[in-house]
């Protein structure tokens, strides 16, 4: 699904990921944790291709595809998708349409027949029901005036209407009270299947409860400095990061 390759990238000149690789194969989640300035935001805005995020070296594909050479827009029709640590608003522009624009956009790249109107409500409306989102969220400006909880489970909706290859959640779980907690791992474990793959990047065991990785990775200084399976998430709760190369004593 996804391989990266010593991956090097810079931010205004400053180096942050210095040689990382990660291989994920279909179906698998992997855990992303480390400590804070590590580099695990900055992996995700380079897969997605932001702006000012420049890649010094390295590669990244997306089932074969070469993603570094995509625009952003071309990523995400590929099956790509950011959920961003702090999801942005657009004022004026409704949810709906903001959904429906995109739903369009990667289904018509996957050569999917369009969704009519009706069946796209349908399809939104269960979403709002699996993370326990009132139907009027579809209606306000995208994230306009929304909590935190309810920027997550927007987030979260927003994932099953797109049905991406691979996932990437970054700090999905950063402020959220425990039955939010619950409804984001829901939703991610709703779409878990053997064709879909997801990056989780969080602080905290807790939300590895939930969501069982298949690998947690430890990112130290723009690298992955240990992997293991879900019992290294006990360890570094445990030890903290410390005792790792180039984790912060
Ligand atoms: P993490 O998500 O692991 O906490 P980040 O990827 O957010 O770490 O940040 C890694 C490093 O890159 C930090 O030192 C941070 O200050 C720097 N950095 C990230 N984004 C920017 C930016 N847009 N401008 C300047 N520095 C940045
Ligand atoms: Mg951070
Ligand atoms: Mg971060």
């Amino acid at each position: 699904m996804l391989k990266i390759e010593n991956l090097q990238a810079s931010v205004t000149e400053k180096s942050i990921l210095k040689g990382l690789n990660l291989t994920i194969k279909p179906g698998e989640v992997h855990a992303i944790m480390g400590p804070n300035g590590a580099g695990k935001s900055t992996l995700g805005h380079v897969l997605a291709g932001r702006d000012g995020y420049e890649v010094t070296g390295g590669s990244a594909t997306l089932e074969g595809k070469n993603l570094l050479e995509l625009e952003c827009e071309e990523r995400a029709r590929e099956g790509l998708f950011l959920a961003f640590q702090y999801p942005v608003e657009i004022p004026g522009v409704s949810n709906m349409e903001f959904l429906k624009a995109s739903v369009d956009a990667v289904r018509a790249h996957r050569e999917l027949p369009a969704l009519d109107a009706v069946n796209f409500m349908k399809k939104a409306r269960e979403a709002c029901k699996a993370v326990n989102l009132d139907q009027q969220f579809l209606k306000r400006g995208v994230n306009e005036g929304f909590s935190g909880g309810e920027k997550k489970r927007n987030e979260i909706m927003q994932m099953m209407l797109l049905e991406p290859k691979l996932a990437i959640l970054d700090e999905t779980d950063s402020g959220l009270d425990i039955d939010a907690l619950q409804v984001v791992a829901n939703g991610v474990n709703a779409l878990r299947s053997p064709e879909r793959s997801f990056i989780v990047v969080t602080h905290y065991q807790r939300l590895l409860d939930y969501i069982v990785p298949d690998y947690v990775h430890v990112l130290a200084d723009g690298k992955i400095v240990k992997s293991g399976d879900k019992s290294l998430a006990l360890e570094l709760e445990e030890k903290g990061y410390g005792w790792l190369e180039g984790g912060a004593a």
